[in-house]
């Protein structure tokens, strides 16, 4: 048997990188124009910054983490999400002396043990952003205007953006009192795991894809009718904000993040093409959590998106790798040796050039030319290798014209770029 990879981990193999690109790079340029700097943090954290960030109770930290012990015995965890290590790196590099307001992003691999299926694996891929040290809600209204450009860019359309509202610690432990109340007379309709957590995590009930839950919670009391003032204001100034910015959202009541940092703002990217996994971002604002890591006071807002699932929408719509600009054929073992040093010449001029390395006939050698869509061929044999010319064949057209092989890289210049 031969070795393959873990179940839930996936290759990324050529043919699907160019559409990983298009996405990280139209990343990069579009929250570069919104100020965003990129963060690079290691895959693996102490297993105490996740226990203490995400919570001890959510679905992450029970039962999807990575937990290992190194040689030393100290407990590692292969992050499951990047806000957290984010703001460890923050905190420990003290970013905000730097300046008061930290536009960070992020991209990488993130882990988590779940059951594979589409749109949901053990490794995937996140790229998130974080803006810490700006409470007023226009930085929640521009950083839901980023995402919303972001999906313009890539041109995925068929998603929509919900948004609630979670309270503070203020305003949510009275509601989460009553959802407690409201959820201890229904006990009998949720299913094993809401009847376990509904007092550790009542508001995961609300967000439980049982339907036995599901119908429990029609009318359970919404966070949104229990705001105190200060969030109220600030919830419905971020909506001022994004009608304003002409960005198309929906409240959803119900929607509460897995993650036990949210605070305030919240807010999914969510498409009907992807059956149960329907978000492909998600994200909102962390207040507390920098100063609940041992940093300083600082308000937080980011979202992360599920690259996987992006590349699942993008589909068929496949972006096509570069294709070769020439193609050297040669003729004999002197030929070869000289297109050997040609093709190299060429590529480090900048010109994608290829040749055979299997010693075919000429006629293997054009047919695997033309498999691999070059532009251009060049066949080179003994004649060729005396004059220092060959014919340059434009594969389009099939016309042909004579090229000094001492210029080559100037001619193919010339005629790539008209
Ligand atoms: P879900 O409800 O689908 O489990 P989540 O609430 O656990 O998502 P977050 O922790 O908010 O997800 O992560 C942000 C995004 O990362 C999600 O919206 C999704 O697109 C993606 N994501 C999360 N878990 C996975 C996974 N196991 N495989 C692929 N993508 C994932
Ligand atoms: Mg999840």
């Amino acid at each position: 048997m031969s070795i393959t990879a873990i179940k839930g981990m996936n290759d990324i193999l050529p043919g699907e990188i160019e559409t990983w690109q298009f996405l990280e790079a139209t990343a990069r340029n579009v929250f570069g124009t919104y100020g965003f700097a990129e963060i690079r943090t290691p895959a693996v954290e102490k297993t105490e910054l996740f226990c203490r960030s995400i919570g001890e109770t959510t679905d992450i930290v029970e039962k999807e983490m990575y937990t290992f012990d190194d040689k030393s015995g100290n407990s590692l965890t292969l992050r499951p999400e990047g806000t957290a290590p984010v703001m460890r790196s923050f905190i420990q590099n003290r970013l905000h002396t730097l300046d008061p307001v930290s536009k960070l992003f992020y991209m990488g691999p993130m882990f988590r043990y779940e059951r594979p299926q589409k749109g949901r694996y053990r490794q995937f891929h996140q790229i998130g952003a974080e803006v810490l040290g700006v409470e007023d809600p226009k930085i929640d209204a521009q950083v839901l205007s980023m995402l919303n450009q972001y999906f313009c860019r890539i041109g995925i359309e068929s998603v929509s953006l919900q948004i609630n509202s979670l309270g503070c610690p203020e305003c949510r432990p009275g509601y989460r009192q009553q959802l407690i109340d409201y959820l201890e007379q229904r006990l009998d309709s949720l299913c094993a795991d809401c009847q376990r957590r509904y007092k550790t995590n009542p508001l995961r009930v609300l967000d439980c894809k049982a339907s036995g839950c599901k119908e429990a919670t029609v009318d359970a009391p919404e966070m949104l009718e229990h705001l105190c003032a200060d969030c109220e204001e600030h919830f419905s100034a971020v909506k001022k904000h994004l009608l304003a910015l002409t960005i198309p959202f929906e409240v959803n009541a119900r929607m509460v993040r897995g993650l036990d940092y949210y605070v305030r703002t919240t807010f999914e990217m969510v498409t009907d093409r992807l059956g149960s996994q329907n978000a492909v971002a998600a994200g909102g604002r962390y207040d507390g959590l920098v100063e609940s890591l041992g940093g300083p006071a600082l308000p937080g807002i980011g979202f992360a998106i599920g690259v996987e699932r992006l590349v699942l929408m993008k589909g068929e719509e496949k972006i096509i790798p570069p294709v070769p600009q020439l193609f050297i054929a040669a003729l004999g073992q002197a030929a070869c040796d000289q297109a050997f040093v040609l093709m190299t010449e060429l590529q480090r001029a900048g010109i994608r050039a290829e040749m055979d390395y299997q010693g075919k006939s000429l006629k293997a050698q054009m047919r695997r030319a033309n498999k691999l869509n070059a532009a251009y061929t060049l066949i080179i044999g003994e004649e060729e290798l005396k004059s220092g010319e060959a014919q340059l064949k434009c594969m389009a057209d099939s016309k042909q014209s004579q090229a000094k092989l001492g210029q080559l890289a100037e001619l193919l210049m010339e005629k790539l770029t008209k």
